[in-house]
């Protein structure tokens, strides 16, 4: 949807652009540095680098409907290294557990996160803490995210750390910011959260295109960035302002897709879809809720094959905001910071309109209420064509927090109709399989990463088996909850 511009680790990017405002600029960010988050990290490693044996425990593969039943699993070294009837020969120091009436399954895959989103109001405006983030994405069992915005360099470094096991968090993969054009989404919402001078320069620091020309050399540059995929920006927040046109959309696929790369596009409206799937996109990164779809529109969008990320709880939370009603989740209240849940609790429609100079931002929030009803309808058309869903948050944003969000998501769809298979498969093997044609990781399998959950019972039975898992396993390491 939209993510908070975090000031401070943006300014290495428009340090690079120019060079000789630094001194101007470093004293504004001093005199602009919003609040931060103070809570630490809700999970730490249990035990060092020790190798695991579960015995006896069904398994969920990620993809087949029926439980692969009673197998000894053997994790080494961070991968699965066998999966059989009888009791490998395992070493010395192995943590052994009895796996009987249990179920291993892959981590879950968040496809749609802002890892620098604190998820605070418009005008409180926190700044997001990353480490928290992470570690309370890992404390849901989530051990894979896909950041669809934010800035590279930092989220590169959070990737090595996180691989060299420095600190527990989920693996990332990454677009830096992404591909929009002037004054077009986040642009007008990121201005209301920024203070002069630096609200009148967004779009020198956004990244905009403004001829099909351009496409390459942007690619190119997000090549060098070490990006995983890339985003681009086809929406219409607030009603108004402008939204990609199609020949741009199609040179930035053309582009992408010719160095590598697959594209995940954010889209609002019927035709924003259309558009991004005529010009060959590889993920809508939100489900259609700007219009109501036709049976046609929706018919054409299954035919193409696209995965759609419907971003469900993240539309009705914004929903709730704007209502007055929001309520926070219980795993909210346990990993959300207090100062950022806590303004919700006194938050009612007139005081989201008591706070001047958020204009942008109530008139997108005032969109999303009036199309509410929309995102069920074109849910039940798309998922009546075969239209193949994701499972991602869009964490942070206000109500939409990291880790606790996912649940609700998942809770959502099972709402919304779809089964427990279906939602466990989307949110496993079906995300894995996203932008990667050979992921090493949303499978239970020789080889595959050690990225587990150990359920106990049946999540194919019960969907909220998988809110407690006994063990979180996190690149063969045992994660422990606070
Ligand atoms: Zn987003």
């Amino acid at each position: 949807m939209f993510f908070q511009f975090n000031v401070s680790v943006n300014f290495n990017e428009m340090m690079r652009k120019h060079k000789k405002i630094i001194g101007l600029l470093l004293s504004i960010i001093v005199l602009s540095c919003t609040p931060r988050v103070s809570k630490e990290g809700m999970v730490s490693f249990e035990k060092d680098y020790v190798d695991v044996l579960i015995r006896n425990v069904n398994i969920f593969n990620g993809t087949d409907s029926m439980l692969i039943k009673n197998k000894h699993v053997y994790l080494k070294k961070g991968l699965i290294q066998s999966i059989s009837d009888s009791v490998p020969i395992t070493s010395k120091e192995v943590y052994s557990i009895d796996g009987t009436d249990k179920t291993l399954m892959p981590g879950l895959i968040d496809a749609h996160v802002h890892l620098s989103g604190s998820g605070s109001l418009p005008w409180d405006n926190y700044k997001g803490n990353e480490a928290y983030n992470l570690s309370a994405y890992l404390y849901s069992g989530i051990t894979t995210i896909y950041d669809l915005g934010g800035i590279s360099t930092s989220l590169e470094s959070f990737k090595k750390k996180i691989a060299q096991g420095k600190f527990p968090g989920p693996d990332i993969f990454h677009t830096h910011i992404p591909i929009t054009v002037k004054n077009s989404h986040p642009i007008p919402l990121t201005k209301e959260l920024l203070y002069w001078p630096l609200n009148k320069m967004v779009n020198i620091i956004y990244t905009t295109i403004n001829k099909p020309e351009e496409a390459k050399n942007l690619v190119i540059k997000y090549k060098k960035l070490n990006v995983d995929y890339i985003k681009i920006i086809v929406d219409e927040i607030p009603p108004g302002s402008p939204q990609m046109p199609f020949d741009l959309i199609k040179e930035l696929v053309k582009e992408s897709h010719l160095a590598g790369f697959k594209v995940f596009v954010h889209v609002g409206s019927p035709q924003n879809a259309i558009d991004a799937i005529n010009a060959g996109a590889d993920v809508l990164a939100h489900g259609i809720w700007r219009g109501k779809l036709t049976h046609e529109q929706a018919q054409f969008i299954a035919d193409s094959k696209v995965p759609m990320i419907y971003t469900l709880a993240a539309f009705n939370n914004v929903n709730d905001i704007r209502k007055g009603t929001f309520v926070p989740s219980h795993f909210d209240s346990i990993l959300v910071p207090m100062e950022i849940l806590k303004p919700l609790f006194f938050q009612s429609t007139n005081t989201f309109y008591s706070h001047k100079n958020i204009n942008a931002f109530s008139a997108f929030f005032d969109d999303v209420a009036s199309k509410h009803s929309f995102l069920k309808y074109n849910f039940d058309l798309l998922t009546q064509k075969g239209v193949k869903i994701s499972i991602g948050t869009d964490s942070s944003l206000p109500g939409t927090y990291a880790g606790s969000n996912y649940y609700r998501e998942m809770e959502l769809l099972q709402e919304y109709g779809l089964s427990p298979y279906q939602i466990l498969k989307g949110a496993t093997f079906g995300n894995s399989k996203l932008f990667l044609d050979k992921p090493d990781f949303g499978f239970v399998d020789v080889n595959y990463k050690a990225d587990l959950l150990l359920i106990n019972g049946n999540p194919l039975e019960r969907l909220d088996l998988v809110k407690n898992p006994e063990l979180i396993i996190s690149r063969g390491r045992l994660v422990k909850r606070k």
